[in-house]
Order: C-alpha cells, then sequence, then structure tokens
C-alpha cells in the first residue's frame, strides 16, 4: 500500500496500459521486453517508460530490458487493491439483458464486464457498455479478464454444462439464476436465486400463515 502511494498519479493512470500489453506478452510465452518495445507498443515514449519503471524497482538492464513476470507480479499486487471485481455475464435474454442495462452502477466495484451468448443478433453487439461474446469464446475471455464470478441467465438445460465450463476456467462464483441445480467442487460457491420460486414461496406464505411474525 505505501510502495503504491509514492507513485505518482501520471503514472499510475498507465499501469493499466502496461499491464494489459505485459499480460498479452506473458501469455505469448515473451520473458522479458525492452522499453523500446513496450514504448511502440502502449504509445509512451520510451524515457517515460523508464521512470515509470523505476518507481516499481523494476530497473531495465541494458541489451536485456525488463523481466516481465516481475513487472507482471508488481502490477497485480498493486492494481489489485483497489480494482474492481469484473464479473462475467452469460444468457442475453429478458433477465439478462435487464442485468446489463442495470449493471449494479451504484455499486463501484463490482462491474459486468462482457456477456456471452450463442444468439447471431446478439454476439459481437454491446448492451449499455458490455460486450456480448459468443460462448465459443467463453474460455478464452474469462482468462484474459480474470474473471471470478458469473451471473447465470440462459435457459435451465444448459446450465450444468455451462458451469462445468465456468469452473474449468477458475471461476470460483456463481450467481444462478436459473431454476437448475447446479453440481460444482466444494471450491465453488453458488448462490442460487430462483425468482419464481421465491415469488412463489412469498405468495404461499402469506396465503398460509397471514399475520404471522416471521422474523420469531
Ligand atoms: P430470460 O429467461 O432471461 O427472460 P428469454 O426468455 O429471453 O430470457 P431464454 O430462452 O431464457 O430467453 O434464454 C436466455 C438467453 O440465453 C437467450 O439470449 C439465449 O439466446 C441464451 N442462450 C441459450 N442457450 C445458450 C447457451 N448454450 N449459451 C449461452 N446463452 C444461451
Amino acid at each position: 500500500m505505501s510502495e503504491t502511494m509514492k507513485i505518482p498519479q501520471a503514472t499510475a493512470k498507465r499501469l493499466p496500459l502496461y499491464y494489459r500489453f505485459l499480460k498479452n506478452l506473458h501469455s505469448s510465452g515473451k520473458q522479458r521486453v525492452s522499453s523500446a518495445e513496450l514504448s511502440e507498443a502502449v504509445k509512451v515514449d520510451s524515457a517515460t517508460i523508464r521512470r515509470d519503471f523505476s518507481y516499481f524497482g523494476a530497473l531495465g538492464k541494458k541489451g536485456y530490458g525488463y523481466n516481465v513476470n516481475y513487472l507482471l507480479g508488481f502490477f497485480r499486487k498493486t492494481l489489485d487493491q483497489d480494482e474492481l471485481t469484473k464479473v462475467a455475464l452469460i444468457g442475453v435474454g429478458n433477465l439478462g439483458t435487464a442485468f446489463l442495462n442495470y449493471n449494479f452502477l451504484k455499486n463501484n466495484n463490482t462491474k459486468i464486464a462482457l456477456a456471452f451468448d450463442v444468439d447471431s443478433d446478439k454476439v459481437g453487439t454491446k448492451i449499455g457498455d458490455v460486450p456480448v461474446y459468443h460462448l465459443d469464446d467463453l474460455e478464452k475471455h474469462l482468462l484474459e479478464e480474470q474473471i471470478s464470478v458469473s451471473i447465470l441467465t440462459v435457459p435451465s438445460s444448459v446450465a450444468q454444462p455451462i458451469t462445468d465450463r465456468l469452473v474449468k476456467s477458475n471461476v470460483k462464483g456463481i450467481l444462478n439464476f436459473t431454476p437448475a441445480r447446479l453440481n460444482v467442487p466444494g471450491s465453488i460457491r453458488v448462490h442460487h436465486i430462483d425468482l419464481a420460486v421465491e415469488l412463489q414461496s412469498l405468495i404461499y406464505f402469506l396465503k398460509n400463515y397471514p399475520g404471522t411474525d416471521v422474523n420469531e
């Protein structure tokens, strides 16, 4: 934390830019990068990059450049501190669309960042500012964006196979709006919100236990 506070704001603003580029480098297997390469990719002059990186304790070596793993580790630690939790939504139907438009805007550390569907009319569009991708590309985007929470608003018949894919892609929490009961490993948390059941149960209680103090 105190480390972060010493970084000038202008430098801090460039962190996500560096971070995104380094993540790509890392996933393509690159282990080092020169300030000239970085400069070209992120369009920041190399003197500024060298100064920025000196704040991170990353001293590039002539002819070697910077260690990609070290920088990535630093960025992850620094950016995660007040980073918002990005959530994926699967199934852009009526309910899913409503969530995308609502998008928890009052809650400034949670945001639906990406959505998935199989309907070609929806794939490739944006709802609010959330891009809708094809389900075929689920794993790729989840890993790239490091998504650990997903909302499920698909038809219940496809909820389990999609859940299995989410689990394999490192998703740790699922907010399940489908009526399906999901099987997941013990380390995965599922919160189930079946709106129809909730409504029916409320009506049932009103009819059968009128006037009962439910908080007893
Ligand atoms: P809702 O149930 O949210 O009111 P709806 O009645 O408009 O939606 P559903 O049939 O429940 O439509 O489907 C919800 C969304 O899930 C649709 O946009 C549909 O295209 C999408 N969908 C269907 N199958 C899949 C799948 N295998 N993967 C991802 N999305 C899917």
